[in-house]
């Protein structure tokens, strides 16, 4: 798959929509989900234009692979949820429910997140 840069969390990385800013680095956003699944439901995005694991995996640079991981780690200390437990999910493609077409990490917590998926 392509990318496309008319995807809303692109629009949010120009600038064009706004977002609830968690933290932030060089290659690396993290904002509230505007549609909160738990107490604490913040999204976790590369800057670059990456569809998902595989295009972020074979062509991110290892900085920001790097910025990538540890934000995750940084997003749940800064709201509190490290201690606690929380969960981190990846949805890709059809069969996995992606959405919106930028890589993206749910950071899940502030309350039991609960089973990772129902039984079908
Ligand atoms: P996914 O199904 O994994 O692609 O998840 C996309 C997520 O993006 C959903 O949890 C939406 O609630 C969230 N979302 C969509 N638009 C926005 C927005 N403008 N700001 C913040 N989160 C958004």
């Amino acid at each position: 798959m392509s990318y496309d840069d008319d995807n809303i969390f692109a629009k949010i990385l120009r600038g064009e929509i706004p977002c609830k800013k968690v933290a932030e680095d060089e290659h690396t956003l993290a904002f509230e989900d505007i549609n909160p699944l738990r107490a604490v439901h913040v999204l976790v995005i590369p800057k670059g234009p990456y569809v998902d694991w595989r295009d972020f995996a074979a062509t991110a640079s290892a900085d920001e692979q790097a910025a990538f991981t540890c934000m995750i780690a940084h997003v749940a200390d800064l709201t509190g949820i490290a201690e606690g437990g929380y969960r981190v999910a990846s949805n890709i493609g059809r069969d996995g429910g992606q959405e919106v077409p930028h890589l993206h990490m749910h950071v899940l917590g502030g309350e039991p997140v609960g089973p990772l998926v129902a039984r079908g």
